[in-house]
């Protein structure tokens, strides 16, 4: 962690300091506020979390329960979401809390006794090592807590504001390019109601005034009817009896993530953190339109004896149930997931957005609720930070569906084969391994890492591809190890980026070793001609560090750090014994905070035995990879390709100078 840059810090250095409006946030919810979240679900937790880093935006939460989620719904962490965790500063505690899935058992009826249930296979998770990060099981109440905890810790100091119900909401025409500044109203256009749902005002409505409404409010969102959108797909929907038992069992993959099916039905079994308790989900089938709610009369006696049915000869004993729930859920997608369907660009842009359950939902059998519902926040989250504090225009908003629902799209068609293969007696597959074959094959879609955005003011074309074939242009940025130069620890490259809202640039050097000498040193003052290394990565650091057209330069404002908007990293093909810190050009090694301090941290080299030029096909040649702040390659560059990382970034933020 880097915390020492505004002065010596002794206590939690997590707990940034207050600024903006999280200086005296008030308690109670204002008339006006620039971004309204509503719903603290996992969308709407991690889009406070990240808008919590921008304190010059006044964003507010509502959500209509009276207090933090106890107890229930999700629990499935893919390996995606606990990379998103770790630049949000928790996958370290969470991994510790939760229970880490490392294989998953096939179970199936037994050829020479149908009646009872035989282990046909049990592959490892993660069997083509997709992500160095863990697929857990954690209660959903708990990732709600750490983003909670974030948010609050963060120099925004947002909480949610529990016990107010949305109502609906009215967006006031602003006209053309809207939103760019101007009166009151063309700034906070959205008119929305709200109801207290709890405390001494229960009952009461008020209207507030937001600039966005992000709706966050769940499967049954009002955010999403109010803007007249609709969720098309299944008819029908599937319907799980859903129990969280503490139990004693003679089955022996009870502590074991498995796909039961039997001629009985299925389950799917998933062991649960912190011992003891494991979640069953007990397939009731297809709900038919006209059932009433029926299917949700189902006890928990009677899914425990459907469960104890489906695996004999094992059976359960339980002792307790923690929760239980009939969870009913059909393929459903909204066409767009912001309230303007004109993209021409200079019209109007969104006000209004929609993120997670509210526009899509999927199976619980993928476990993919949670974990895409993050990723939507995080998208919409960064984006609004970025244009409500001037960095850019108001296009950058209209990427949000763009992006996202191409995502959703794309993974309930993955979602429906694979519930559909998981519905499929065994003896009508093609052979006795065909659904765990198709698990192994298909993992990096349920672990997160499938979404690729295409071209668009914020991804290039793949054109430079080449490169670094290792970070496909649209995709997350995939972490390898280096090692730090100045300390000489060992690092992940992609776990150094926070959620703080920056953009990055990893510079990958070409062969030439940093020498002494190249390039000016304008924190002492000193300017000049390059002195003698001319390598590429040299003549970069050089334009990066003073030319007008360089983003570093260019989009700086006043008093503020080299990498306040953007943040540069550098891996040189060298071992660290081979070069020091202060041989490296000054750009990537800046100057931060009041006392003017050289940050020396972001300078790395290559391990001998792991190469990361190798391990993510670098050039030996060198190679620029811009990320955006929710992790996303947005382009690949040659390193003297100057003017094209100029006219990427044009397209990105509003100039300064
Ligand atoms: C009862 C239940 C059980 C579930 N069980 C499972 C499961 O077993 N496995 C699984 O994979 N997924 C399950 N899910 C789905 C999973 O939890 C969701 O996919 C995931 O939580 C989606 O996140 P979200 O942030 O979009 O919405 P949600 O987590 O649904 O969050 C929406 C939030 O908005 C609040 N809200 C709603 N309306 C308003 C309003 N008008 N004003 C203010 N606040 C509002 C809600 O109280 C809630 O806190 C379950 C969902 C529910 C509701």
């Amino acid at each position: 962690m880097h915390f020492h840059q505004h002065g010596y810090v002794s206590a939690d250095p997590r707990i940034e300091a207050a600024a903006g409006y999280g200086i005296d946030r008030p308690e109670e919810l204002p008339d006006e506020v620039d971004v309204l979240i509503v719903g603290s679900g996992p969308a709407g937790m991690i889009a406070a979390a990240q808008l919590s880093q921008y304190p010059e935006v006044n964003t507010r939460l509502i959500e209509k329960r009276d207090s933090r989620l106890v107890i229930g719904q999700a629990d499935g962490i893919q390996a995606r979401s606990v990379e998103t965790f770790q630049a949000f500063g928790f996958a370290e505690e969470i991994m510790r809390e939760g229970y880490h899935i490392v294989d998953m058992a096939f179970w199936n009826p037994d050829p020479k006794n149908p009646e009872h249930i035989i282990r046909t296979g049990r592959p490892k998770d993660d069997e083509a090592g997709i992500s160095e990060f863990p697929h857990l099981i954690v209660n959903q109440a708990r990732v709600l807590d750490y983003f909670a905890q974030f948010a609050k810790q963060s120099p925004a100091r947002i909480t949610p504001d529990y016990g107010i119900e949305f109502v609906d909401l009215q967006v006031a025409e602003v006209g053309v390019g809207s939103g760019t500044s101007g009166s009151a109203d063309s700034d906070h256009p959205v008119t929305v109601t709200v109801r207290y749902t709890a405390g001494e005002r229960a009952g009461e409505e008020r209207t507030i005034r937001a600039g966005y409404v992000i709706g966050c409010d769940g499967a049954r969102s009002g955010v999403r009817k109010s803007i007249g959108r609709t969720m098309t797909g299944d008819q029908a929907n599937h319907a799980w009896g859903v129990m969280d038992v503490l139990a004693n069992s003679d089955f022996p993959d009870i502590r074991t993530k498995c796909a039961i099916s039997s001629k009985h039905g299925n389950i799917l079994h998933i062991p649960r953190e912190g011992g003891h308790l494991f979640r069953m989900y007990v397939d009731l089938g297809e709900v038919p339109a006209d059932d009433a709610r029926k299917v949700r009369e189902t006890s928990v006696d009677d899914i425990i004896a459907r469960a104890n049915a489906i695996i004999s000869p094992y059976s359960i004993d339980v002792k307790n149930v923690a929760w239980h729930s009939v969870y009913e859920v059909g393929h459903r997608l909204t066409d767009a997931f912001d309230d303007t369907d004109d993209t021409t660009p200079g019209s109007p842009s969104p006000r209004v957005f929609i993120t997670g359950d509210a526009c899509h939902t999927h199976s619980a059998k993928a476990g993919q609720g949670m974990n895409v519902s993050m990723q939507d926040g995080f998208n919409i989250s960064w984006k609004l930070g970025q244009v409500l504090s001037g960095r850019s225009s108001h296009e950058l908003l209209r990427t949000y569906s763009a992006e996202r629902q191409v995502a959703a799209k794309n993974l309930i068609d993955f979602d429906k084969e694979w519930s559909t293969l998981m519905a499929t007696p065994q003896e009508d597959l093609p052979d006795e391994t065909y659904l765990q074959d198709f698990y192994v094959k298909t993992a990096e879609f349920p672990a997160g890492f499938m979404t690729e955005y295409a071209e668009s003011m914020i991804t290039t074309a793949p054109r430079h591809q080449e490169l670094a074939s290792g970070f496909p242009v649209g995709k997350r940025f995939k972490s390898a190890r280096v090692q730090r130069t100045c300390d000489s620890n060992f690092v992940h490259l992609g776990h150094e980026a926070r959620a703080d809202g920056r953009w990055r640039i990893y510079v990958f050097a070409d062969g030439a070793a940093p020498t002494v000498g190249g390039g000016r040193t304008s924190s002492t003052g000193k300017t000049g001609a390059p002195g003698p290394d001319t390598s590429k990565v040299t003549q970069l650091a050089e334009w990066l560090e003073f030319d007008p057209a360089s983003p570093l330069v260019r989009y700086r404002r006043e008093g503020e750090d080299l990498d306040a908007l953007v943040e540069l990293s550098v891996v040189y093909q060298q071992e660290h014994t081979e070069f020091s810190f202060p041989d490296v050009p000054t750009v990537f090694r800046p100057h931060v905070g009041e006392f003017d301090l050289e940050y020396v941290e972001k300078i790395f080299a290559t391990l001998p035995d792991e190469d990361i030029f190798e391990e993510r096909g670098i050039s030996r040649d060198g190679a620029v990879v811009v990320v955006r702040p929710d992790q996303y390659v947005s382009g690949i560059f040659p390193l003297d390709a100057h003017d094209e990382i100029s006219e990427f970034f044009e397209g990105v933020f509003l100039s300064e100078k």
